[in-house]
């Protein structure tokens, strides 16, 4: 059969391209993804308690791009939430990221009376500071403080992530999670945020409601490109992998999840919950927080970071730091020769440590570029 474009992957990257240029440039596409199923690692399924539960990991859509978010509002309703999210520090569970009504709960009234003031006076209410940012500080509370957060927030729960200590990494990883100097309790302070009411994997559907668009699941490309007639290719996977290892492997982080069904309402306060300094998992996940439910039972995720083996797992997270983007920077200059003809975009393609909506982006920004040619 002859297609338009083959694009290969089915997570946000390629569906929706697909979508885009099945509804909007009327072209013929073929899908071909390796694992069973679409939806890439936004997959979510029901168990067999009925809750929606998220095969790889807990997955939050928030933006402040109001595009991607009117963009996926036409293939899905939200369920309006706001994730909450406690590590446990010492024992106690804090509001993370870190911030004053965490200090509250570890320190003695006056210490953390002195440590707010010193923080609202030095930086200013409502600000958000990188721990590593924070570590330079020269004032002996703040530095006590800041040596406080960095090794019972960060220097635990990065060293089990990643075994990498947080300055071996590029600065922009524990970034994620800055100390707010305020009191909003929410993991993230986008305008838009919300879980797909029906689920990631009926929004994928929706996006891939099209006769233009063909799936060809259980398949890795390389078996079957050959023999197919099409125009041009997208790529979402791992990009070293597209070019046969050339410069050799790029570095990437797995995860391993220990799903667990358990008969009483609830397990946990909030839906996600982080262990720094305990345990060999970094956290449990809790899916009955992210919709409603009426159920006896629930479900929770243990998270285990795992070394990635080519084949044997997943290649979750691209490694950000120097070297790494080097040896990229040497494939993306491989990719930039084959422009017009194959496209390379996504978390995998990009080896960058994308959240959803930034994929969403690039995808929408590469359609505009492939239709203009
Ligand atoms: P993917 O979803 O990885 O899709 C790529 C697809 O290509 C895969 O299905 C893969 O099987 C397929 N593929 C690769 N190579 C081949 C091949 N050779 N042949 C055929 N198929 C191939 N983002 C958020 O915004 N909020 C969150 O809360 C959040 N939580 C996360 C939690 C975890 C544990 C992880 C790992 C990620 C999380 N993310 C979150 C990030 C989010 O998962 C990604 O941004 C998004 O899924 C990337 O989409 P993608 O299409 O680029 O890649
Ligand atoms: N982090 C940490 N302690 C935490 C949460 C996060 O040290 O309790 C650091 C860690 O390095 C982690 C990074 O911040 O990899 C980004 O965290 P995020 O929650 O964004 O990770 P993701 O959900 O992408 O796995």
């Amino acid at each position: 059969m002859n297609f338009d474009f083959v694009i290969v992957g089915a997570g946000f990257a390629g569906c929706v391209l697909a979508e885009r240029i099945a509804n909007l440039l009327n072209k013929r596409v073929l899908i071909i993804e390796r694992r069973n199923h679409i939806g890439g690692n936004c997959f979510d399924f029901y168990d067999e308690n009925g809750i929606l539960v998220h095969k790889y990991g807990p997955h939050i859509f928030h933006t402040n791009n109001k595009n991607v978010w009117d963009y996926l509002s036409q293939f899905t309703n939200w369920h309006f939430y706001f994730h909450k999210v406690l590590a446990v520090v010492e024992g106690r569970k804090v509001p993370l990221p870190f911030n004053l009504n965490s200090i509250d709960l570890l320190f003695p009234e006056h210490l953390a009376i002195k440590f707010a003031e010193k923080l609202v006076n030095k930086y200013g209410y409502g600000l958000k500071i990188p721990i590593l940012k924070l570590k330079e500080e020269n004032d002996d509370d703040l530095k006590f403080l800041s040596e406080y957060v960095y090794s019972n927030v960060f220097l635990g729960y990065t060293t089990k992530q990643w075994e990498l200590n947080p300055n071996e990494l590029d600065y922009s990883v524990t970034s994620r999670v800055p100390i707010l100097i305020g009191r909003d309790d929410r993991y993230f302070q986008d305008t838009f945020q919300g879980i797909p009411r029906q689920g990631y994997t009926h929004l994928f559907q929706n996006l891939l409601n099209n006769k233009n668009i063909s799936v060809l699941l259980n398949t890795d490309y390389k078996s079957i490109i050959n023999d197919l007639k099409y125009e041009k290719l997208i790529f979402t996977g791992e990009i070293d992998y597209y070019f046969d290892f050339e410069f050799g492997q790029l570095p990437y982080r797995s995860l391993e999840f220990e799903f667990r069904s358990i008969k009483q309402p609830n397990f946990q306060e909030t839906a996600q919950i982080n262990y720094p300094n305990n345990y060999d998992f970094t956290r449990i996940t809790e899916f009955k927080h992210f919709l409603p439910y009426n159920s006896e039972f629930t479900t929770i995720a243990l998270e285990y970071p795992a070394k990635y083996e080519r084949t044997k797992n997943e290649p979750y997270y691209p490694i950000p730091k120097k070297e790494n983007d080097e040896l990229y920077q040497k494939y993306w200059q491989l990719a930039q020769k084959l422009k017009g003809k194959v496209y390379f975009v996504g978390r995998l393609a990009e080896y960058k440590y994308y959240n959803m909506d930034q994929v969403v982006a690039s995808a929408l920004m590469l359609f505009n570029q492939i239709a203009s040619e």
